[in-house]
């Protein structure tokens, strides 16, 4: 995506990213921040959350926190908690980026382990969706939130091998398309990033054979997330965006 944001784009925005302890989510929470954004960093792993915490306050602009969260153990109570002990800090979300998520095996759908189909699901979808319900009322004080998902190509068009990951995907687009319409006419607009193959520990596991230098880097896919942070996006809601239009799905050939 061709877009240059101003420097000032998300001044006085307040911001929270799941999944902000490594990959794209980290990527994700520097680059807010950079462009002028207070950010929340949530995550499962506290120690690493606070290096990235670290990172963005030594940027001396905005102040970073982090509110650490398993959303493989999580329950509905748990993501209420976490919604007031934001609210302790923060007055409102102006966006929330669902970023972080899990891959699962990639077996044919016969041998998925259940443990394993029941912990993508809680990660990807049960617990994101408590969590954006817990979030709802402190993104809807925003005068223009931004509410992201995270999806994939997989959740659009199914894949061998791919069932427990992909099933989740297609959830995701489905909760952003129903969100989408409900606030329609609302001050909360509902999207995807589809990140599209990118350089990280999720892809090196999904494609170990790859040659990862041939991939994007979380740092090139940064324009369509800050487009959809800021105010150039503020009519678009109920879209699936590509961080790589025209990227053919699967291995980088
Ligand atoms: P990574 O595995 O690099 O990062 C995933 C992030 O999610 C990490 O911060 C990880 O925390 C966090 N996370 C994992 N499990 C939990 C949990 N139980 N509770 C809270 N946080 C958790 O993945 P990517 O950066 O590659 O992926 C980011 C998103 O992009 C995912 O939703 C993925 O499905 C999607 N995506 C990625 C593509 C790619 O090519 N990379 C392509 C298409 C979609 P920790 O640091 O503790 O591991």
């Amino acid at each position: 995506m061709h877009y240059q944001p101003k420097s000032d784009l998300l001044d006085h925005r307040i911001i929270l990213v799941t999944g902000a302890s490594d990959g794209i989510g980290r990527e994700a929470a520097l680059t807010y921040a950079r462009y002028g954004a207070q950010v929340v960093l949530s995550g499962r792993n506290a120690e690493k959350l606070q290096h990235v915490s670290n990172e963005i306050n030594s940027l001396g602009k905005v102040e970073s926190r982090a509110f650490p969260l398993d959303l493989d153990s999580a329950t509905p109570d748990d993501c209420h908690q976490f919604a007031v002990r934001i609210a302790e800090y923060y007055p409102r979300l102006d966006g929330v980026l669902h970023n972080a998520g899990v891959l699962g095996d990639i077996v044919p759908m016969e041998q998925i382990e259940p443990d394993v189909w029941q912990h993508v699901m809680r990660v990807n979808v049960n617990t994101t969706f408590f969590l954006t319900q817990a979030l709802l009322p402190l993104l809807l004080k925003s005068e223009a939130g931004s509410l992201i998902f995270t999806s994939s190509s997989v959740g659009r068009t199914g894949r061998a091998e791919w069932g427990a990951y992909a099933t989740s995907k297609f959830a995701t687009e489905g909760m952003m398309q129903v969100l989408a319409e409900e606030y329609r006419s609302r001050n909360l607009r509902v999207n995807c990033i589809n990140p599209g193959g990118t350089r990280t520990k999720m892809r090196a596991s999904a494609f170990p054979n790859e040659d990862a230098n041939k991939l994007k880097t979380p740092t090139d896919i940064m324009p369509l997330y800050l487009y959809l942070m800021g105010d150039d996006s503020r009519r678009k809601t109920g879209i699936s965006f590509d961080a790589q239009p025209g990227r053919k799905p699967g291995a980088a050939e």
